[in-house]
């Protein structure tokens, strides 16, 4: 009954995106351990099948630290209690037995949470260039305008995108045209500090979310970022440009207008000439 309540407990609260395990951390894993060591003193040896699933739910329910814990403290309390109230044969099987199930939960549960977090952050990042990909833009966007509209933060976005790179896969081919997107996504997370995110957001696009930093500073990141990709070197005989568009955050603009206003400023970069910086 416990176990399917807890498993019951969870199960709601996570569909209702209330769930904290620290509350059945907390409740649970004293309650559990110090019943069965009830149930094994008072109905015996038969009692310790219960040892298992107890041990199990804990993984299923509770973070990796918490299970990590709670399955510590029940095998501390109720094997030595086992060692005392059984047989010696009987308490060496069932400690093998808890141990070996205890050790298999932990494998699992690490190797699962591991490949949660990889899967994740394969989610969000860009194949070619290791940079951020759409899918976390709303969100980064959203969160800044909430954070400025609290903390009065300035956030400024710079939107960048490659002069003429038809031009540079259609003549030198689709690698070299892979290879430079490749050295500026590495340029770009150089050029910037961790505070800031840097996203490609489309073919040869580039979105950066610049912290704390106002429009009038941006210009001048801008125009220097500008200038580093022009002196990069990035195919020989050939230099590569970037036309760049900045827009800082308005009042009351929502994500899709602050966007609007930054891609209105690139596209005025492009019929000025190219390779150059426009902001509001
Ligand atoms: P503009 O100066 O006006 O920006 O001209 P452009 O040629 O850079 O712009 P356009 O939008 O005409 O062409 C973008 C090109 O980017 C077209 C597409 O083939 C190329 N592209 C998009 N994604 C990739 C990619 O992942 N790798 C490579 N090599 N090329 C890509
Ligand atoms: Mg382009
Ligand atoms: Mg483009």
């Amino acid at each position: 009954m416990i176990i399917s309540l807890s498993l019951f407990f969870a199960a709601w609260h996570s569909h209702r995106k209330t769930y904290n395990s620290v509350y059945i951390f907390l409740l649970l894993t004293p309650f559990s351990t110090l019943y069965v060591a009830h149930l094994m003193s008072t109905v015996g040896i038969s009692a310790t099948y219960w040892c298992y699933p107890t041990v199990l739910l804990f993984y299923f329910i509770m973070s990796e630290r918490q299970a990590w814990i709670s399955n510590i403290f029940y095998v501390l309390i109720n094997l030595p209690l086992a060692w005392y109230l059984f047989e010696t044969h009987e308490a060496f099987r069932l400690s093998v037995t808890l141990i070996l199930v205890s050790a298999y939960a932990t494998i699992f549960l690490h190797v699962i949470t591991r490949q949660y977090h990889e899967l994740g952050q394969q989610a969000i990042t860009d194949k070619l260039t290791g940079l951020y990909n759409r899918l976390l833009l709303q969100d980064s966007l959203e969160q800044a305008i909430h954070q400025t509209s609290r903390t009065n933060t300035a956030y400024t976005l710079i939107v960048m995108d490659i002069d003429h790179f038809k031009q540079i896969n259609d003549e030198l081919g689709h690698d070299v045209g892979d290879h430079v997107l490749m050295q500026l996504g590495a340029f770009l997370k150089d050029f910037f500090r961790s505070s800031d995110k840097v996203f490609r957001i489309g073919g040869e696009e580039f979105l950066i979310l610049v912290y704390n930093t106002d429009e009038t500073k941006s210009i001048d990141i801008a125009e220097k970022l500008r200038r580093g990709v022009e002196n990069l070197s990035l195919i020989p005989d050939r230099t590569v440009t970037v036309s760049i568009g900045i827009a800082g955050l308005g009042s009351g603009k929502d994500w899709k207008q602050w966007m609007k206003a930054c891609d209105k400023n690139l596209y005025e970069a492009k019929n000025g000439g190219r390779n150059r910086v426009v902001a509001c």
